[in-house]
């Protein structure tokens, strides 16, 4: 691409200062210097609406976090092996957004900084409470960074080695399967996967994913239960990854796992607990956890830090203060609809499906035989690009746009992401 002399400065100088697995997005790089809610301001003062990201998630720079963090880190930053109230609060309070049906002392909360850290240590307590090593997940599915999380990634490509007790499973997709009733489909191929596994000699320790199915192509719905009851009767766990789907994003529940109907023995979040400030979390039942936590010990030095909390706390005020769950479910299910609509009127539209303020768009080549269109999404998104709109891609073919923004996210905002959805459909016909 044709770029200014500023962008390729900033370019070429990453490249000389950064290690080569940092990838940038957009053939014409995108230099963000300032956010407010669901919009982003670039260098030259070009003004984006964020449809991607789920981590500035009540809405970027949000004063709330700003003055919580600021006051906390005036006063006091320290580690967990002092006394403090502020993470004792917000575990009651997290802690209270679980189902009903839990009853106080059911689960117990740890912190970390990254969601990678939560699911590697979500994938040793499982290894610690079943006696198992082996782990299912999904074919596209994304869980971290660290040794045993990428172990169970593989979306991170055909050069990370999945882990050899790790058997993958194809994410439950309807649309591509064409499959209406997916839940006793998967979990028959999570009985299968056991079967499979303990014929060899490795015992079943659990299931992780991501109760929305983010990097499989985001596939809301509610099919999970009998998939999980399977885990159950193989002496697994069920890991709830709610790195993307959790904190209100979907509406209708405060955890993705919720649309499900199911307990998970362990949940994972990250991204959006802080808003932007390095937080994350590991809710377990307190009983798988005491396997683990009975014998070996947990420290994570900035993990649940005052100034951490600080920061969850004022999240968890704000989606409260805000209404930022109905929020998300009202103008997510106008959006969605605004976005069905849009994808009857072009052929390139196979299917558009959602939950509160996650959306996936997918593009087809043809709409008999559903066959994906990579390029056209990789292109769909340079051009969404040049129109302000930001967002990205997932699924195993790569061809669906994954639409998550802010939930500050207003009826404008609808009508700029069609308008740019529309134009750039048509551009590219
Ligand atoms: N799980 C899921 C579902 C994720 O999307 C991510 C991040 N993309 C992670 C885990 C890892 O989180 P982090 O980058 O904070 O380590």
């Amino acid at each position: 691409a044709d770029l200014d002399p500023e962008t390729r400065r900033l370019t070429e100088r990453r490249e000389e200062l950064l290690g080569g697995s940092y990838r940038l997005f957009y053939r014409r790089p995108v230099h963000l210097v300032r956010g407010e809610g669901q919009y982003l301001w670039d260098a030259v003062g070009e003004k984006y609406l964020d449809m991607y990201n789920n981590v500035a998630s009540i809405g970027h720079a949000h004063p709330a976090v700003a003055e919580a963090v600021h006051a906390q880190m005036q006063r006091l930053n320290t580690h967990t092996r002092y006394l403090h109230e502020r993470i004792l609060d917000y575990t009651d309070d997290l802690l209270s957004t679980l189902p009903a049906e839990l009853e106080a002392g059911d689960y117990k909360a740890m912190f970390m900084c990254t969601g990678s850290e939560a699911n590697d240590l979500a994938l040793r307590v499982a290894k610690t409470h079943t006696g198992g090593t082996g782990f299912i997940a999904t074919t596209e599915a994304y869980h971290g960074n660290s040794e045993l999380s990428s172990s169970v990634s593989p979306a991170l490509g055909t050069g990370q080695p999945i882990g050899e007790n790790v058997w993958l499973l194809p994410a439950p997709d309807s649309y591509r399967t064409g499959i209406a009733e997916i839940g006793p489909w998967f979990a028959e191929k999570i009985r299968a996967a056991v079967t499979d596994m303990e014929s060899r000699g490795v015992r079943f320790a659990g299931f992780i994913a991501d109760s929305i199915f983010s990097s499989d192509g985001v596939l809301p719905g509610s099919y999970l239960g009998e998939a999980v009851d399977a885990v159950h009767a193989a002496g697994g766990v069920f890991i709830a990854d709610e790195v993307q789907p959790g904190f209100a994003r979907t509406g209708a529940q405060f955890w993705g796992f919720g649309a499900h109907g199911v307990v998970p023995d362990m949940i994972t979040t990250g991204k959006p607990m802080g808003n932007g400030i390095p937080v994350a979390g590991l809710l377990a039942r307190s009983e798988v956890l005491s396997s683990f936590s009975d014998t070996i010990p947990y420290f994570n030095t900035f993990g649940g830090n005052p100034v951490s909390m600080a920061a969850a706390q004022a999240v968890l005020d704000v989606i409260r203060r805000e209404g930022l769950q109905q929020h998300a479910q009202e103008i997510g299910a106008e959006a969605l609809a605004r976005f069905q609509e849009l994808g009857t009127a072009h052929s390139a539209v196979g299917d558009v499906r959602g939950a509160g303020l996650f959306i996936g768009f997918e593009l087809v080549k043809d709409r008999q035989t559903r066959e994906p269109d990579r390029d056209l999404a990789l292109d769909m998104l340079e051009e969404l690009r040049m129109r302000g709109v930001l967002t990205s891609v997932a699924g195993p073919h790569g061809n669906v746009l994954k639409l998550r923004p802010p939930l500050p996210f207003g009826r404008q905002d609808i009508d700029w992401a069609v308008g740019a959805l529309d134009e750039s459909l048509k551009a590219l016909r």
